[in-house]
């Protein structure tokens, strides 16, 4: 009965068509959000930028359905978990279970999904599994499920704020018109497109559609939609009273049979009028559901009625006009009916067919046959008139031909002008048949007749598409350029051409210095338009002999042939200025750097990728040292890279091992020329590789995420060995911007003040600038619960980088670090000497104290004293020492 019921509930949404409430406005991952962004999962720091827009815009909730259920980079994971934190439980993220199959047994298994820790903290969990009918289709909607045992409402349930019994799932309507929900794309919640003032006082369900995602359901109606949009019609459904039960199966059944029986058996009427009046009866019980699905969340099962209606009216029948006469009644109609549906599946038939005779003329021509080949095409005509020359020598061929004649079957195609005089290209296969007529008058005379069949069919659409989808794989849809496939395949094709005693291969890769702190500045549109206008530059200057290309996300490939090095360095040294500069994009002047690395392309290593690795080796070795820079690849550079992997590897294991140490250097009053604190400084031991420079090390562990741990370790080591000194000294602990943006980082500091009961008040941390750089970062409320801890803060390497006397009053810091670099040469550089004085005198004014770092000469210090600065650190006061010389200074001191 099912499919039945399934064709009446179909039809009955189809004919009460309703609008949705508006209370839920869809934000929709389309297909349009993906091309933008260029990669999926997305970086969780563009959800992030989403829920901050959404709650400034003033929308009541936000749901997820997108899975949160692994960790993904621990900055983009932070960043996402901070604007949770803001949104203050304004959003719900998807819990889901899921099928899996156990490791060994191959058992199926039921997995429970829910959103990581640092997301579940700030969130409600609401279930998004859509229950599968015996059809393929989603025809119910869940309240909500277990998971461990505890209850979770369902999205549906969440967004419309109706619980109910949550074991009990509801049909939803889909008379609701989904094309009618309110609706953005996040791309344009993302660049600031969309008018967000849609979602005020609403509640936004965020989802993909895009095919590419594969969440789309088959539903009824609407044959597929989005699972996000199902979630949104059956919230709509629970909020317009319209989440249905499906009711009266048995008791209607047996109220039909009732009165339909005496219908039967009133034997003195005639049986059409009988019949008249079980028809009557079905169609009274439709109306009635009808109307009930109108008023009432009901689908009256009506299906079971129907069919004993329907048995009863045939037994009737086959009484009143007896077995045979229907039977032959039937047949009759079937093949009048097949006869019919033969001549429609021929004119209807996709596929172009036209039947030409041993004479060349045209037997039959389907109606697409005419709409691919032209109006001539039509019985009656000879074929040469109507069939392209190339169709047409084959249909000769074919039916002229002796006995069996070979035929290819293999598709060809051919080219012919289409009704808007445009090339058109048509695909087509000729066949033969042969019919025997046998003539029924002369006894022994058989003939026989040959027909071919062409079938055609217009690929021109198909054609287009494969060409397109081609040029797509080999080209960066941003800048129009070929990108990383293309550009590889050029690589190994100049690698594959012996090259020549005159000629040599000069492969480059060049980007941009710092992208991502400009997007983090200016926005996620920015990267597309720098992008796009560094590929313009590129183009102008890169000269017609030379291939250019866009590998990834940064970097541009260069690739050029020339007669000897010089010339391909001059060349790459005019790209290189002509690329750095300011660029003029959506209103900002943005100052850009690039950094480029080559390599050439010698005798012995012709291959494409190495070719790439070593001009890629020597970018990120430009990139990393600070930018700006021209590299040509060298052969140590390789060591250096996987040197840099051996330590990115061995610093898992470091601190397990004791390797990792701490040693402080002394901060001496300038006025006083006394020890008042220390700088904790790390240091990595390697039971091989020997002592390396945190220098070296920090970075790597920040990229990593390892800095956490490592900076959670410091924190704890030093205030344990600052307790055991028998002065009270400040002590200064570095703190990266990854850490310091890492969830839990206030509790960290505030779990090692506890564990060793150093007091906060003397406690400072040090912190650089490129925290401070992305502004759209929410650190204020860290540093706000840092300052309730007591704890003071230092601006650190003040003078490097972007350094702007504008970070001194925007941040409650109680120490300015001058860089060692400005000291260097404080007594030599006079307008040095006014920088420090000025950065003195503005911290002055905010009661901040300045400290210069890395003094190595007394007339260095005595110009720092002159100049007004408080505390001095460096070797001419001491180098970093390990706790015990601390420990012993002081007591010499006393
Ligand atoms: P920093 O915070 O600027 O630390 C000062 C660096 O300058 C230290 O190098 C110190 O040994 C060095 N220095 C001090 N006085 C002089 C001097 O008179 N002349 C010269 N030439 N150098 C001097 P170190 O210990 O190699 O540390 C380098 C950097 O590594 C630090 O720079 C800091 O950014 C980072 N670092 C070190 N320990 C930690 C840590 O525990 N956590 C974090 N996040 N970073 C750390
Ligand atoms: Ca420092
Ligand atoms: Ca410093």
């Amino acid at each position: 009965m099912a499919p039945l019921s399934h064709i009446q509930d179909e039809a009955r949404f189809k004919l009460s068509p309703k609008d949705p409430s508006g209370a839920i406005v869809v934000l929709d991952i389309d297909a349009r959000s993906l091309a933008e962004v260029g990669v999926w999962p997305w970086p969780r720091r563009y959800y992030a930028d989403v829920v901050d827009r959404l709650v400034a815009a003033g929308a009541e909730e936000i749901a997820f359905d997108v899975d949160f259920s692994t960790s993904s980079d621990p900055y983009e994971d932070a960043t996402f978990a901070r604007a949770l934190e803001r949104a203050e439980g304004r959003v719900s993220l998807a819990v889901f279970h899921q099928e899996a199959k156990a490791g060994t047994s191959g058992d199926t298994v039921i997995l429970e999904n829910r959103p990581i820790e640092a997301f579940a903290a700030h969130t409600w969990p609401a279930v998004v599994n859509v229950p599968i009918e015996g059809d393929g289709r989603v025809w119910r909607s869940l309240r909500g499920d277990f998971f461990d045992d505890e209850p979770i409402m369902s999205l549906a349930s969440l967004l419309a704020g109706i619980g109910g019994d949550l074991t009990r799932p509801f049909y939803i309507d889909y008379g609701i018109d989904p094309h009618k929900l309110p609706h953005l794309s996040a791309v344009d919640v993302l660049t600031g497109d969309a008018d967000l003032s849609v979602v005020a006082g609403r509640k936004v369900l965020i989802g993909a559609s895009a095919q590419e995602l594969r969440d789309i359901f088959s539903v009824p109606v609407y044959e597929v939609l989005p699972g996000p949009v199902i979630q949104a019609l059956a919230a709509e459904s629970l909020l317009l009273n319209r989440a249905l039960q499906k009711a009266g199966g048995l008791p209607i059944l047996g109220f039909v049979v009732i009165l339909a029986l005496p219908v039967l058996f009133a034997g003195r009427f005639d049986w059409k009028l009988r019949a008249t009046a079980l028809i009557a009866i079905s169609f009274g019980l439709e109306i009635g559901g009808f109307v009930l699905l109108q008023e009432r969340p009901v689908l009256l099962e009506t299906m079971g009625a129907q069919v004993a209606l329907f048995l009863l009216c045939g037994l009737m029948m086959v009484k009143q006009i007896g077995l045979h006469k229907l039977l032959l009644q039937i047949s009759q109609i079937q093949t009048r009916n097949s006869r019919m549906m033969l001549g429609r599946v021929f004119e209807d038939s996709f596929d172009g067919i036209v039947v030409v005779d041993a004479s060349a003329t045209v037997r039959a021509a389907s109606r697409s046959a005419v709409r691919i080949l032209g109006e001539r095409a039509r019985v009656g005509q000879m074929a040469n008139a109507c069939l392209p020359e190339l169709i047409y020598h084959d249909v000769v061929n074919a039916v002229t031909g002796e006995g069996e004649v070979e035929i290819d079957a293999r598709p060809r195609e051919v080219h012919v002008v289409g009704p808007k005089g445009d090339d058109r290209i048509v695909e087509f296969v000729v066949t033969l048949s042969q019919q025997l007529h046998t003539d029924v008058r002369a006894t022994a005379s058989e003939e026989s007749q040959r027909f071919a069949t062409v079938t055609c069919r217009d690929v021109t659409e198909q054609r287009h598409a494969t060409e397109r989808l081609a040029y797509l794989a080999q080209h960066d849809h941003v800048t129009g350029l070929i990108n990383e496939v293309g550009f590889g395949e050029c690589l190994q094709a100049a690698c594959e051409v012996p090259v020549s005693s005159e000629k040599t291969y000069c492969a480059a890769l060049i980007a941009i210095d710092g992208l991502d702190r400009i997007v983090a500045s200016l926005g996620f549109s920015i990267r597309n338009h720098l992008r796009r206008a560094l590929a313009d530059r590129l183009d102008k200057v890169a000269g017609s002999d030379a291939l250019i290309a866009s590998v990834s996300d940064n970097r541009c490939g260069f690739l050029v042939a020339v007669s000897d090095e010089h010339e391909a360095e001059a060349q790459l040294q005019t790209i290189y200025e002509a690329l750095c500069g300011d660029y003029t994009l959506m209103g900002s002047r943005i100052p850009v750097t690039v950094s480029i690395g080559y390599t050439f392309l010698v005798e012995g290593k012709l291959d494409g990728s190495i070719a790439l690795r070593e001009a890629g080796n020597a970018l990120s070795l430009a990139m990393r040292s600070g930018g700006n820079r021209l590299l040509r690849f060298q052969e140590d550079m390789h060591t250096a890279l996987q040197r840099r992997r051996t330590l990115e590897a061995e610093l898992v294991g470091a601190l397990k091992n004791n390797e990792i140490h701490v040693v402080y250097q002394p901060l001496i009053d300038l006025k006083s020329s006394r020890m008042i604190g220390v700088e904790a400084l790390m240091r990595w031991e390697h039971r091989i590789l020997g002592v390396v420079s945190p220098v070296e090390f920090i970075p790597i562990a920040e990229e990593s995420g390892r800095i956490v741990e490592l900076g959670a370790w410091i924190l704890t080591q030093a205030m344990r060995d600052a307790m055991t000194w028998p002065a009270s000294l400040r002590l200064a602990v570095n703190v990266s911007a990854v850490q310091f943006a890492a969830p839990g980082f206030v509790e960290t500091v505030r779990d090692a003040l506890e564990k060793t009961g150093f007091p906060g008040e003397r406690l400072d941390l040090e912190l650089t600038e490129s925290l401070f750089v992305d502004e759209r970062m929410d650190i204020g409320g860290t540093i706000d619960a840092l300052r309730a801890l007591g704890c003071g803060l230092a601006l650190d390497d003040f003078g490097t980088g972007y350094s702007s006397l504008g970070y001194i009053p925007r941040f409650p810091f109680s120490k300015i670090k001058i860089d060692k670099s400005f000291v260097d040469d404080v007594c030599t550089d006079e307008p040095n000497a006014a920088i420090v004085s000025s950065v003195v005198h503005l911290a002055d004014s905010f009661g901040m104290t300045v400290v210069a770092e890395g003094i190595e000469y007394p007339e260095q210090e005595q110009k720092l004293r002159e100049l007004g600065c408080d505390i001095g650190q460096g070797y001419l006061f001491g180098r970093p020492m390990i706790t015990e010389l601390i420990v012993e200074q002081l007591k010499n001191v006393a």
